[in-house]
């Protein structure tokens, strides 16, 4: 079944490239440039992995990813945050919003696959091994 991914970036061509690699990789892609837009939008898709810009217009990934988290529908939903952020404190706090993953940019191609495919990976929610 194609993988929906929800992809949050105000950055023209950062989201068009993420877009245009996700499509390329057969995934179903949404692009939101608004984040005041993000959370609406995510009910509506019902992704299966959101790809959250953290420096938006109006408003902070952080406290979209941390809505997101605190949601009763959306929480389950994995976040992959992308940030311009340099520092070891900035991780720290993306980590502290709920995101489950975490990528610095510029954004290469490959880490971000990779990323990606970790986090949509069908994750079982019980065991019946052992
Ligand atoms: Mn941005």
């Amino acid at each position: 079944m194609t993988k929906r991914i929800l992809v949050v970036e105000d950055n023209d061509l950062n989201r068009k490239l993420f877009c245009d690699v996700l499509r390329a990789s057969g995934f179903q892609v949404e692009p939101v440039s608004d984040g005041n837009l993000a959370i609406e939008r995510a009910r509506a898709f019902d992704p299966n992995l959101v790809v959250m810009d953290i420096q938006l217009q109006e408003i902070s990934g952080l406290d979209l990813i941390a809505t997101i988290k605190g949601d009763v529908d959306l929480s389950g939903v994995p976040v992959l945050a992308v940030t311009a952020y340099a520092g070891k404190g900035d991780e720290q706090r993306i980590r502290e919003s709920g995101a489950e993953g975490y990528l610095s940019k510029p954004v290469s191609i490959g880490p971000f696959m990779a990323a990606v495919r970790s986090l949509v990976e069908v994750r079982p929610v019980t065991t019946a091994t052992g």
